[in-house]
């Protein structure tokens, strides 16, 4: 398919891109078959959800960025996920320097900037897909321009690589200290406030927390300095959102996976 394409503006032929990585969706239903059949998502702040294994991707990007997104975002960040054959990420952080402990939370320095900034360019490259357009077919309602055009503008250039950081843009990369028993893969979700805006999705394993805008405040400039990207050992399991999920996939998605494939079955 020809088009346009919605990060470099070039007439190309448009790959059939995906919202979050194959590897994901492919990592959790063959690593973790009891939850393989629902990958879950959860949207909206009024906590609404629903789960599908259908396969959110779109004709978006021309080849050169599409692999622009692989080689810098994906390619070294998915094998740092919790996967069957263990989490990477999790052994990584004990051997990161620690800045401080915040409630229950270690805060962590990246152990480079390469990984710091592998990190925020995967996030970047999520949170762009996001709001670059419309994902409604797919159950995921009002995504186009819902990140502010400032951070957007900030976002595509760095994508692009013109400049080493996006700026006015904030990375905590939330690794979960606990087992990880229900691996799941979250859409972001998007708060807005005043000056910023806050943008979280979840891989298995690894919640990634953005917050973009001009003015994000004192205290948020603060904590985030002298680096933009932080590593936080946490225990996503005490995240209010992480009960919801749980009780979702257990009580309703596996059910109702079920009947689906029954109802398949019968068509
Ligand atoms: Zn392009």
């Amino acid at each position: 398919m020809n088009g346009i394409c919605a990060l470099c503006k070039k007439s190309a032929k448009l790959k059939d891109s995906h919202f979050m990585p194959k590897a994901v969706y492919r990592s959790i239903s063959k690593g973790f078959p009891e939850h393989g059949q629902n990958i879950v998502w959860i949207t909206g702040s009024d906590k609404s959800a629903a789960y599908t294994d259908k396969q959110a991707k779109k004709h978006l990007l021309c080849e050169s960025c599409e692999l622009k997104f692989s080689k810098n975002g994906e390619d070294k960040v998915i094998h740092f996920m919790a996967r069957p054959n263990g989490f990477k990420l999790a052994t990584k952080i004990k051997k990161f320097k620690k800045r401080s402990n915040i409630k229950d939370d270690t805060w962590y320095f990246p152990s480079s900037d390469e990984i710091a900034k592998s990190f925020m360019y995967f996030a970047i490259s999520i949170a762009w897909r996001l709001s670059a357009t419309d994902w409604s077919a797919f159950g995921i309602p009002e995504t186009k321009n819902s990140i502010r055009e400032e951070s957007m503008s900030a976002f595509s250039d760095f994508l692009l690589g013109n400049t080493d950081l996006p700026t006015n843009t904030y990375l905590a990369v939330y690794v979960d200290n606990q087992i990880v028993d229900t691996p799941s893969m979250g859409f972001p979700t998007v708060k807005n406030h005043e000056g910023y805006q806050h943008i979280v999705f979840n891989i298995p394993g690894i919640k990634l927390s953005l917050l973009a805008g001009n003015n994000p405040g004192a205290g948020i400039r603060e904590a985030f300095s002298p680096t933009n990207v932080y590593f936080v050992s946490s225990s996503l399991k005490t995240h209010p959102d992480y009960h919801f999920m749980v009780n979702f996939i257990k009580n309703e998605s596996v059910a109702k996976g079920r009947l689906l494939k029954e109802r398949r079955k019968n068509v």
